[in-house]
């Protein structure tokens, strides 16, 4: 049975026997990922109502971000997220037409701002790779938010070609930049790539954004307990007096083919107690309700640092983010293992209206919590539940 061939074979019956043939002589995880037209369908209802950003899900949560994933490709394998194994010239990619277009991506942003949306975040795979990404950037730069303010702008990269695009993303009307770097030493971070890719680059990548003239600069280094974790004081000490906010999340347990476990967690009250040994911390406030990271503040005055404990300390009673995946599948938590399919809504010809009210009878209904059922949900993941991987879905 050639590799890959699960994920074009369209009879889920058969599917499942091969799926289970296959992982008895392979010893290698199956992608899963949702197959044309297969996510579930969202519901427009019988009564439509005017589009508002007061949608409440069923914990009470209000939508306010989004995130995009552009593309579910990449030129790194990082091994806790797209390791070599299975991530392999064999992965059923999607293909060009199973895309959501700029147009149709735009569109349903615009739809999303419509209610309540205020953040957008391009991710993917590796969004940089999506060709032509700053006209998207400039069609969605023209969006405004339901009481009328631009859209936060923002995307996460590997950094990789970000010398050779920083200017044309700046000019495009991207605001805000992410990178991802887990380490300064090339071994490590080499290691963790799995692609040769040396630090200087990701470096002189950050340098050329700052050059663009991009500011607050966040970069994610994602700590893996026996793997990074004696850089993080490295990077705190490069990172400090830049401008550039340096920010520690821990590994988690997206996706089903990264082999995680509990302890190659770093909590990142460690990760704390460690930078303020060497560099004194001090707790500050969230920017806003909902922040991911929370924020600490070098006593010296020399700029801020922040974690992100989606292990440790979960912050799922105050998620206000939605994703939609490169093929237009609107999902309603990160370790979600159904979407539901607006491609199929933008391409049937339903109103913004109708597309409107099926987001808002979608979020209505959204009941995750993950990470703070993480552990059954953990368990449950050796006994056959598949979460669908990071880079699709968009991190
Ligand atoms: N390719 C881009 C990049 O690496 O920045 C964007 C996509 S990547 C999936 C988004 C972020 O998710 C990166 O900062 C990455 O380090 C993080 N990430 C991926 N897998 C993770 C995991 N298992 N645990 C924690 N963070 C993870
Ligand atoms: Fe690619 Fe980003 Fe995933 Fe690394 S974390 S494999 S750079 S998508
Ligand atoms: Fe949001 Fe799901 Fe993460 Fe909880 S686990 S913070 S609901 S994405």
């Amino acid at each position: 049975i050639p590799k890959g061939y699960l994920a074009v074979w369209q009879k889920p019956r058969f599917t499942a026997i091969i799926e289970s043939m296959v992982e008895k002589v392979i010893p290698k995880v199956i992608p899963i990922r949702i197959d044309e037209g297969k996510g579930l369908a969202p519901s427009i209802g019988d009564q439509l109502i005017a589009p508002h950003s007061n949608t409440k899900d069923a914990r009470g949560r209000t939508l306010r971000d989004l995130r995009i994933s552009v593309t579910d490709r990449c030129n790194f394998r990082c091994t806790y997220c797209m390791p070599k194994e299975v991530f392999d010239q064999n992965y059923p990619y999607l293909s060009h037409k199973e895309l959501l277009t700029f147009e149709e991506i735009t569109r349903l942003s615009a739809i999303f701002a419509t209610l309540g949306v205020e953040k957008i975040r391009l991710t993917g795979g590796e969004p940089l790779l999506r060709k032509n990404l700053e006209i998207l950037i400039e069609m969605l730069s023209k969006l405004r938010s339901s009481d009328g303010k631009s859209l936060d702008l923002t995307l996460t990269t590997n950094g990789s070609i970000l010398r050779k695009k920083a200017a044309a993303l700046k000019a495009a009307g991207l605001q805000r930049l992410t990178v991802s770097l887990d380490g300064l030493n090339d071994d490590i971070f080499k290691k963790m790539n799995d692609v040769d890719f040396p630090v200087s680059d990701v470096l002189d990548g950050i340098k050329a954004a700052q050059e663009a003239g991009f500011e607050n600069i966040k970069v994610n280094m994602v700590v893996k307990k026996g793997t990074n974790d004696h850089e993080i004081v490295a990077m705190a000490q490069h990172f400090k007096g830049s401008g550039v906010i340096l920010r520690f999340i821990e590994f988690m347990d997206v996706g089903s083919s990264n082999g995680w476990n509990m302890e190659q967690v770093l909590p990142s009250k460690e990760v704390i107690s460690r930078i303020s040994a060497a560099f004194p911390l001090e707790p500050i406030e969230a920017n806003y309700t909902g922040e991911v990271a929370q924020r600490w503040c070098y006593a010296d005055g020399s700029g801020e640092i922040g974690v992100i404990s989606s292990v440790t300390q979960t912050f799922c009673h105050e998620c206000t983010r939605a994703r939609i995946s490169t093929d237009g599948q609107m999902y309603l938590c990160l370790f979600a293992n159904e979407g539901f399919d607006f491609k199929t809504l933008l391409r049937s010809g339903k109103s913004d209206l109708e597309i409107a009210n099926a987001v808002m009878n979608t979020w209505a209904q959204r009941d995750d919590h993950y990470s703070e059922i993480r552990g059954s949900n953990t368990a449950n993941q050796s006994s056959g539940t598949r979460k669908v991987e990071m880079s699709y879905i968009g991190g």
